[in-house]
């Protein structure tokens, strides 16, 4: 039960939050994760990086203050 070999999370280093279920501009990291804005060139909020798609293994965002909050709750 107190193991050491059966906890291979139990680094300080936090390991990215994997997503599934996402469309494919957000496993892109092209939309946002929560809302599905789509962060076209010149998006005046830049995206937080939230995780990776299980999918693609690509960083996914979500939106700066407003999203980010709702992404990190939801993968914790
Ligand atoms: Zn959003």
């Amino acid at each position: 039960m107190s193991s050491p070999m059966s906890s291979p999370t139990s680094s300080y280093r936090p390991i990215p939050p994997t997503w599934v279920g996402l469309e494919p501009a957000q496993a892109d990291g092209r939309a946002c994760v929560i809302c599905g804005h789509s962060y076209v060139v010149g998006y005046e909020y830049p995206p937080v990086p939230v995780g990776r798609a299980h999918a693609t293994g690509a960083t996914v965002m979500a939106c700066a203050s407003t999203c980010t909050p709702a992404a990190r709750a939801r993968v914790a």
